[in-house]
């Protein structure tokens, strides 16, 4: 448990995180990571076994911890009942076999080695199986890690479920560096909604009356900018610009565990982002990495915000949004000199996400801030088109 008191109005925040290890050959200190628990139950896809799942295993079996493990043999895209009843049904201890009163036929820890849909899946069966779990992350994709809800996929739509958060969080940047360029651009990406995220917050405590942590806001910032100084090393896969990004979602997810909202993790990018992803699902699409939608989102957030920069007569609105503008700017930059690729590129698609994240959550944005001032139509129409030239 990490614990802290702090100025804001919540006086103290509370994160049922008991440790994290992100560094170079953080999976052989497992063991001592993990030497409070005696039956591990590793699951992994065939994917993230091949990169870290068979290691961990060694490394348990080599120190004589008792363990099972089950590999998934599916390309799975997101958390569904099929997943997590395999999950769920596999498990057991597989030492289990005569006397059921001698142990629990149970498990006492999942170990997920994953990143995505992985991670959710395990997430959502330790909440349901009342087992702790830890992670192992093998790919610097996205903001999930200490999440404590799930997307889950059913009747042909995601909807966010309720879970656990992660005992232990283990990023080995040996693992981690190796991933695939485009879940790398993912990760920053999705820290670089950050930015946009924050600022929706701070328009939210100050034009809707929201509960606001300067605090948790001035760490996920200072994580954010670690991340984009660093960023253009990422294409030499330099271990430090890996190590920003992972730390960069473990302060966002301790963000969340300690306002108990997802406010220090994201805002309309995040909105406008899932609206895409929804579009994808209902379609039969395969949907894009969370990361990129997110990033896209950035830009088109980011333009509005600009875009009321120069229109707007209010005073107070001009000095937030004016000390975002260098961040916007640079996220543009990297994107552009980085090549990030975009998602959706179609303009009535655009349209269509900004039009249904304006209705799909009651969260105040900067997309309720333009609907309240009658600019919503208008402003989604041009950022719309200024996003598409940069594209
Ligand atoms: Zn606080
Ligand atoms: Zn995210």
């Amino acid at each position: 448990m990490i614990e802290f008191t702090c100025g804001c109005a919540q006086k103290k925040h509370r994160a049922p995180l008991e440790g994290y290890d992100i560094s170079q050959g953080a999976i052989e200190k497992i063991p001592a990571i993990l030497k409070d628990y005696h039956r591990v139950y590793v699951v992994a896809d065939q994917n993230t076994y091949r990169v870290a799942g068979a290691r961990v295993e060694a490394i348990l079996k080599e120190h004589g911890m008792h363990h099972a493990t089950h590999v998934i043999d599916r390309n799975i895209v997101l958390p569904n009942f099929e997943t997590l009843g395999e999950i769920v049904l596999y498990a057991h201890d597989h030492a289990a076999k005569s006397n059921i009163f001698e142990y629990s036929p149970l498990p006492d820890l999942i170990l997920a080695v994953g990143s995505g849909t992985i991670n959710d899946s395990c997430r959502l069966a330790s909440y349901r199986l009342h087992l702790p779990y830890a992670v192992v992350g093998t790919a610097p994709s996205m903001d999930g890690y200490a999440s404590a809800g799930t997307p889950f996929l059913h009747d042909g739509t995601k909807s966010t479920v309720q879970a656990t958060t992660p005992k232990y969080i283990i990023g080995d940047l040996d693992v981690l560096k190796d991933a695939p360029w485009d879940m790398i651009l993912a990760g920053i990406g999705d820290m670089f909604g950050k930015y946009t995220g924050l600022l929706d917050w701070e328009l939210a405590r100050d034009y809707s009356g929201e509960y606001f942590c300067d605090k948790i806001a001035a760490d996920v910032l200072d994580a954010t900018n670690k991340c984009l100084e660093n960023g253009y090393a990422l294409e030499q896969r330099d271990p430090v610009s890996i190590k920003n990004i992972m730390e960069g979602f473990l302060v966002t997810g301790l963000g969340m565990a300690f306002t108990g909202n997802s406010r220090p993790a994201s805002g309309s990018e995040h909105i406008v982002a899932h609206a895409w992803e929804l579009f994808d699902l209902e379609k039969g699409r395969s949907p894009h990495l969370h990361g990129l939608e997110v990033c896209e989102a950035t830009r088109l957030i980011a333009i509005m915000y600009q875009m009321l920069l120069e229109e707007t007569d209010d005073e107070h609105l001009k000095r937030l949004i004016t000390r975002y503008l260098p961040y916007f700017n640079a996220v543009e930059e990297f994107c552009i000199k980085m090549k990030v690729p975009p998602t959706v590129t179609d303009r009535q698609e655009i349209l269509d996400g900004i039009h249904r994240a304006l209705i799909m959550r009651d969260r105040y944005t900067i997309l309720f801030y333009l609907r309240d001032h009658g600019k919503f139509e208008e402003y989604a129409n041009r950022a719309t088109d200024l996003l598409l030239e940069r594209l």
